[in-house]
């Protein structure tokens, strides 16, 4: 099933391969060995597979709110739960 023609040479086919992702976070380096990708068998040419990078980039995104949210003083959060607990009719 894997009839994808190829985008650089025009004749090969791609096939489905697991390769080792890099990505560099900051000062940090992150690393899948066997990430999904499709890899030419005639010229070479290999791309990741696009839903891939799509969840990576969502992982991201999501770990860096989660650190970001970690580093605030939790005293705002005690203020809103005494001025919502203090309030009575
Ligand atoms: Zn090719």
């Amino acid at each position: 099933m894997s009839a994808l023609k190829c985008d650089e040479c025009g004749v090969g086919r791609y096939r489905l391969i697991n390769s080792p992702f890099l990505m560099k976070l900051g000062r940090q380096m992150l690393v899948m060995p066997d990430a999904p990708a499709y890899y030419c068998d005639v010229c070479g040419y290999r791309a990741f597979d696009e839903d891939f990078l799509a969840s990576m980039h969502y992982l991201i995104r999501q770990a860096v709110d989660d650190s970001q949210r970690r580093k605030r003083p939790p005293a705002s959060l005690g203020w809103a739960h005494i001025d919502l607990t203090g309030r009575r009719p």
